[in-house]
């Protein structure tokens, strides 16, 4: 089907105003369609004029336009032709509707724990028309009445309250005006749990089975809403804007969750049905503090055109972090942003596939799909980050609320926010925005010895200390400090403002804060930095708290200090902001990948932080162990996480309870890396007992991710996985023993496995469930050559599935593991290929690029 472009969107809004939109589901006909009657009312400003209204229906029944039958056959791909427009006009749309299992359009689950159906809609951001008639695009607001017939014993909830009626009718009270991207609900044998805040009636619901789970955790969800509530009350003007407040938990959601008004939707894993650890619980309430921002920054107003994504996403983000730092107990938040969050946005922005937070223009809406990406989340909200510290708070939501009084329940551009904030502030916005919104690339901070000593480090052959002295002490007082030598791979830079800290190191051996001070950096590729201490300190570390969106290199003083003391840094933000730098030097070619374990090894036993251990163990596990070490190093690295493993294992004995889940992280690592004979025994051991000795119990998830690398490793079959799928009916059991049946190390199971993911109708979860199962670099000799038989078959099916599928098959079923020469080469040829849907197009781009990091550091290493 044809993306809907840009100019279109200009032209039908030129003509068209929409009045009021009805819309009418009958949800009991059977389990493959659905019933839906939508009535427009819509003004045309050239009466005589032509336009199309979008609908994707399985069957279009019938099309009335100002009394007028219009032939059903003139549906094409999805836009049914309105000619001889009036000025004023009605139309009918009746269709019968297919639900999906790709989480598009109408998504309809049957829970495997006890055969109950449930529906819900995602209607972004171009599926609305799969489940009603209507103009899609953002900046065609109505107000909307929505009806919906369900069956007994089920109830539906949407965007606004609503009234129960005889014979399984239920009305919803109109909502104010609204994109039709935004219209949803969500209906089943739902369990509910109510509550109200501040006049606001709150639902919190998922599927029947999830109830018990729910309940457990309700009161935590509640609060968090309602302290997101008071707080964003606080800062802005704007009450709520909508009469209720919902947030439905439901299954095989594609993204983390979506701001429908009044009727927000989560993929239902954030219901906990085992253990997790705090910054599991934290991110949750991230979710859930970044969709109540929505309700101003999208909802409320919303951006006229998909290219103003980031008025959505970036803000969420941003305000989502700040109101859970400040108003939650979760103040750590920022330090999660940098040791995971940003990473995503610092990788994207260094891929060929990296666009402005701000595009100048987006063609269509399948471009704009693309975009949902860490440039317009992580990016975006570090942006704003830096906006607001130069700015200050009270200019920022000044300007903030002038936009949304001008703008409510309406759209608005990037144009239009900068000037209520240039207005609030006096300063040069949109120069600033300029800089940071409408360039691409990751600028690079890295010290050197200062200009003036430049000369004399180079005869002494200085050891490289930062302020240019070889003797590491009184020779530097006063001297000119150091140099940052700001750059980018383009030359465009962007102005920082950040701080830097230095460290001295003391007898212990930690390292002791000696001062931090502001840098207000221009984007200019040389700064001086001149009175940073006296004397040379161990350490200097540019933003050490993490103000900045800029990758930074140490100098060589400073990188010793770091790989003896790391873990002897007192600030939990500023280790973040190293091991985050290590990161990127892996990535970059900078630090060879053993190095970087040897940090591993060296300071993670000891770190306390729940937020660095996830994030270094998942990047040493998932990229380095398995894409950028060698199949020689392969299993010297595991055996090195599997120690690191043992050690948090060791050390969380006995000890206070484990509120943070430090000993849930050493577990699931320690199996994650588990390879030898030895190691596979203690697994067994476990699996046998029930749970790892002095706990944690083996509950549904490490049960699953337990059996899950023992029959990578051929040490359990079918056999424990029917066992295990007998404790575990429900539906992430399910997802476990797709797992695990993909992970076989044998050639009918791999045959199975690729069938269901190429040649099956199986729903979006279950093929991202395979996926991760297929590839093992274990079983590199059995996988033969289907690393490149992948982007064959990999092109038909996404055309097929459609956007969702397309992109989970790329992210998932991607042969990551293959890091040669020859897999880049078979993906280059299939990104040559001209039919490959925009979704793969966009997700093989990415893979490749890394791909092509990881085949460099393992060159780099063969060197
Ligand atoms: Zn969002």
């Amino acid at each position: 089907m044809p993306a809907l472009t840009r100019a279109e969107a200009v032209e039908r809004r030129r003509l068209l105003e929409v009045r009021s939109s009805t819309v009418d589901l009958d949800l009991t006909q059977g389990d493959e369609v659905f019933g839906s009657v939508a009535v427009i009312r819509f003004a045309c400003s050239s009466p005589g004029a032509s336009s199309f209204v979008d609908v994707k229906p399985q069957t279009l029944l019938r099309a009335v336009l100002n009394g007028r039958e219009l032939d059903p056959a003139a549906l094409v791909d999805g836009r049914l032709p309105l000619d001889g427009l009036a000025a004023e006009n009605e139309l009918l749309v009746e269709a019968t509707m297919a639900y999906s299992r790709t989480g598009e359009g109408m998504h309809r689950f049957v829970d495997p724990a006890d055969g109950e159906a449930y529906v819900y809609t995602q209607a972004f951001l171009d599926d609305g028309p799969r489940f009603f008639a209507s103009f899609d695009q953002p900046d065609l607001k109505a107000a909307y009445e929505v009806s919906v017939t369900a069956p007994e014993g089920w109830t539906v909830v949407g965007n606004g309250l609503v009234t129960r009626q005889e014979g399984g009718r239920w009305e919803f009270a109109p909502t104010p005006p609204i994109s039709n991207y935004l219209v949803a609900i969500v209906a089943g044998p739902l369990f509910t749990v109510r509550s109200e805040h501040d006049g606001i009636p709150l639902g919190l619901h998922c599927r029947r089975s999830l109830g018990p789970y729910l309940e457990a955790d309700a009161e935590e969800m509640l609060d968090t809403t309602r302290r997101s509530f008071d707080h964003y009350h606080r800062v802005f003007d704007q009450r709520y804007p909508f009469d209720s407040y919902d947030q439905c938990f439901v299954p095989e959601f594609n993204a983390g969750a979506m701001e429908n008004p009044g009727c927000v939707t989560f993929r239902d894993e954030f219901v906990f049905r085992s253990a997790v650890t705090d910054t599991e619980r934290e991110e949750r309430a991230i979710v859930i503090a970044h969709e109540m921002a929505h309700m101003w920054f999208g909802d409320l107003v919303t951006m006229r055109w998909w290219d103003d994504l980031w008025l959505n996403e970036s803000f969420a983000e941003y305000l989502a972090y700040t109101v859970v730092a400040e108003s939650t107990r979760f103040s750590g938040a920022w330090t999660g942003f940098a040791a995971a969050r940003k990473s995503w946005g610092y990788d994207a922005d260094q891929r060929p596939s990296t666009h402005p937070v701000a595009p100048e223009s987006v063609d269509d809406t399948a471009e704009a799909l693309q975009n949902f990406d860490g440039i317009s989340y992580s990016k975006g909200a570090s942006a704003l980050r830096q906006l607001v510290a130069w700015l200050g708070e009270e200019a920022f939501y000044k300007g903030v609320n002038s936009y949304f009084q001008q703008h409510a329940f309406g759209n608005a551009a990037l144009a239009d926010l900068l000037q209520a904030l240039a207005a609030s502030s006096g300063r040069d916005v949109h120069g600033w925005a300029e800089r940071w919104l409408r360039t691409t690339g990751v600028d690079t901070l890295r010290v050197e010895p200062a200009r003036s000593d430049e000369a004399r480090a180079d005869e002494a052959q200085a050891d490289g200390t930062w302020a240019g002295g070889a003797d590491g002490g009184q020779e530097g007082v006063g001297r000119g400090g150091a140099r940052i030598v700001h750059s980018s791979v383009d030359g465009q830079l962007r102005p920082l403002l950040i701080t830097a800290a230095t460290y001295d190191r003391a007898a212990d051996g930690h390292l002791v804060l000696r001062a931090r001070r502001p840098l207000d950096l221009p984007a200019e590729p040389d700064h001086e930095l001149d009175s940073v201490g006296a004397g040379d300190p161990d350490l200097l570390l540019l933003n050490d708290t993490d103000l900045g969106f800029v990758k930074i290199r140490l100098d060589d003083r400073s990188w010793r200090t770091v790989s003896d003391s790391l873990g002897g840094i007192p600030e939990e933000l500023a280790r973040a902001v190293l091991w985050g730098a290590a990161r990127d030097m892996v990535r970059d070619g900078d630090l060879d990948p053993q190095s970087y374990l040897e940090l591993v090894a060296a300071h993670l036993p000891g770190e306390t932080s729940a937020h660095l251990i996830q994030s270094v163990l998942g990047f040493a596990r998932s990229t380095l162990a398995e894409q950028y070490l060698t199949p020689e190093q392969r299993p010297a690295g595991l055996g090195l996480l599997a120690g690191v493993g043992r050690d948090l294992l060791r050390r969380t004995e006995g000890g206070p309870d484990d509120v943070t889940g430090l000993r849930l992280l050493a577990v699931r690592s320690l199996i994650a890396a588990s390879s030898t004979p030895a190691e596979l025994a203690v697994l067994q051991s476990w699996r046998e007992e029930g749970g790892v000795p002095g706990g944690p119990e083996l509950d549904p998830e490490l049960s699953w991710q337990l059996l899950l690398r023992l029959c990578v490793l051929g040490a359990a079959g079918e056999d424990e996985i029917a066992a295990e799928l007998v404790r575990d009916t429900s539906a992430t059991g399910q997802e476990g023993a797709a797992r695990c049946r993909a992970a076989l190390p044998d050639q009918q199971a791999k045959d199975a496995a690729w069938e269901a993911l190429f040649d099956s109708d199986l729903s979006n979860y279950l093929i991202a469930a395979t996926s991760q199962g297929f590839w093992q670099p274990e079983q590199a000799e059995l996988l033969g050559d289907r690393p490149q038989r992948y982007f064959e078959a990999v092109v038909g099916t996404a055309q097929r599935r459609g956007p969702a599928v397309g992109r989970l098959l790329a992210r998932y079923a991607f042969p990551a593991y293959h890091a040669t020469e020859q897999t880049v080469g078979a993906a280059e040829a299939c990104l040559a290929r001209t039919d490959l849907t925009a979704a793969l197009r966009r997700g093989l781009v990415d893979q490749v690029d890394d791909l092509r990091r990881a085949v460099r550091a393992r060159q780099a290493v063969a060197k």
